[in-house]
């Protein structure tokens, strides 16, 4: 049931100990690099003066930002003959930012992926099918480290070819894949074109869902359609990548490692801590990280952490789906818009297909919504009435929940463009 069994249901009291503990350690080891030196200096941080986990608050935060201005190794705090390995963000909001590290860290990261896997009820019998692009994205390595530890077979298939990923599935028996949501998604139109239902002709048995935002409503269309169990997995490069944060088997939130990361949740305007269980941005703190150890992390993720206990035994908090990103809010009229919101209400209208666009226009000095969305052939070979029917279920729909009336077109599966990575899901076209 567990991987670390000590460490995964430690009382509160000593898992805060030992956060402590490595807090101050972490701190010290930062102190040594170029960033964490000044920034110590200009704010008067000693780092003996961190006593209690609340002392944390002493030290500014770190931005993205911070991480661009000291590209590439204003944060180093080992000589770079310690480096083993290099790895940056996909660069979903801008320059990417680079990540070393060394091989303990290495060593930790894979141990937490694997922590992980294990959780779901991976075993090392599973065949292990990566999806996911192999290189400076985490996701590849992250997974592919974590699941040979764990003594898996694992398949490194890396991300696109769609029919050879259903191919390789077929040959060797794949029982766990690990896959970006919206890829998932659009798999199921590639399995019909080769006529290979996944429930019945292939042995896959979990997915890993990660990278980008998902309703529970996407998990429940994936798991139908193939017959399996989808987790959610989150992590972000500057925190490692995968494995920060994990759903057990129960999957009602993901646990967060928090021995190796200390966890705040912040209102981003205020940067006060929100009271407990409610949303805020995520702020994360590496603990054990040597090469590049990173304090009060502002990730831009929002979330809540989940209050009360989990039935696994597990005592590592727990963090809600994530909603997005600060950056990812829309602001149309007046009103705050997340992406997520329409992915959730389209993936409850029976038609709606699996792929779906916001573009956005500024005309006559009026911000107009488009939604683009797939849906199934059907609609498009039988009765004219039908579609239209479907077109202001949609647009009515949506207006419930985000307040305005957006226009909605549809178009045939498979018309509107799918990445490899992450999904595009706004085009801005309205100018500055
Ligand atoms: P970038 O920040 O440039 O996209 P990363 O590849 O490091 O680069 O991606 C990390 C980010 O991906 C996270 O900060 C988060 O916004 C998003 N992400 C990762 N996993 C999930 C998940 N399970 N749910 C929602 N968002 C996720
Ligand atoms: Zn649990």
């Amino acid at each position: 049931m567990y991987w670390e069994e000590d460490i995964e249901t430690m009382s509160r009291k000593k898992l805060e100990d030992l956060q402590l503990a490595r807090l101050r350690e972490s701190v010290k080891k930062a102190s040594a690099s170029v960033f964490y030196g000044d920034l110590f200096r200009k704010a008067g941080i000693e780092p003996n003066e961190i006593r209690s986990l609340d002392d944390i608050r002493k030290i500014p935060f770190t931005t993205k930002d911070d991480l661009r201005e000291h590209w590439p190794y204003g944060f180093l705090a080992v000589s770079k003959d310690k480096l083993v390995r290099m790895h940056s963000s996909s660069g979903t909001t801008g320059r990417a930012t680079v990540i070393f590290h060394t091989i303990d860290d290495v060593n930790e990261w894979t141990n937490i992926v694997a922590r992980s896997m294990y959780m779901t009820g991976m075993r090392s019998s599973d065949v292990f099918q990566n999806m996911m692009t192999y290189g400076l994205f985490t996701g590849g390595l992250g997974f592919h480290y974590g699941a040979e530890k764990l003594g898996a077979l694992v398949i490194p298939a890396g991300a696109g070819n769609s029919k050879r990923q259903i191919q390789i599935m077929q040959d060797f028996g794949t029982t766990v894949m690990h896959v970006i949501p919206s890829y998932a998604l659009h798999l199921f139109s590639v399995f019909e074109e080769v006529g290979v239902d996944p429930g019945n002709d292939t042995q896959l048995r979990i997915a890993f869902l990660g990278a980008e935002p998902h309703s529970e409503k996407t998990r429940e269309k994936i798991e139908e359609f193939y017959g399996i169990k989808a987790y959610n997995s989150y992590g972000l490069s500057e925190m490692d990548g995968p494995g920060v944060a994990f759903e057990c088997q129960f999957q009602n939130g993901m646990h967060i490692w928090e021995d190796n990361f200390i966890v705040e949740i912040i209102n981003p305007d205020t940067l006060e801590p929100v009271p407990e269980g409610e949303e805020g941005e995520l702020v994360l703190t590496t603990l054990l990280r040597d090469g590049m150890p990173i304090l009060r992390y502002r990730t831009k993720d929002l979330t809540r952490i989940i209050p009360g206990a989990c039935e696994c035994g597990r005592t590592h908090a727990r963090i809600e789906r994530i909603k997005g990103r600060t950056d990812d809010m829309l602001i149309l009229k007046g009103v705050n818009i997340f992406p997520i919101q329409i992915e959730k209400k389209l993936m409850d209208i029976p038609g709606v297909g699996t792929n779906f666009l916001i573009i956005l226009e500024r005309k006559d000095f009026n911000d107009h919504m488009t939604v683009r969305v797939e849906v199934q052939k059907e609609f498009f070979s039988g009765d004219l009435k039908q579609l239209e029917d479907l077109r202001h279920r949609i647009g009515e729909e949506l207006k419930s929940d985000i307040l305005i009336t957006p226009k909605v077109e549809l178009v045939e599966p498979g018309s509107l463009p799918k990445s490899e990575g992450k999904a595009v899901r706004v085009v801005d076209n309205r100018e500055e």
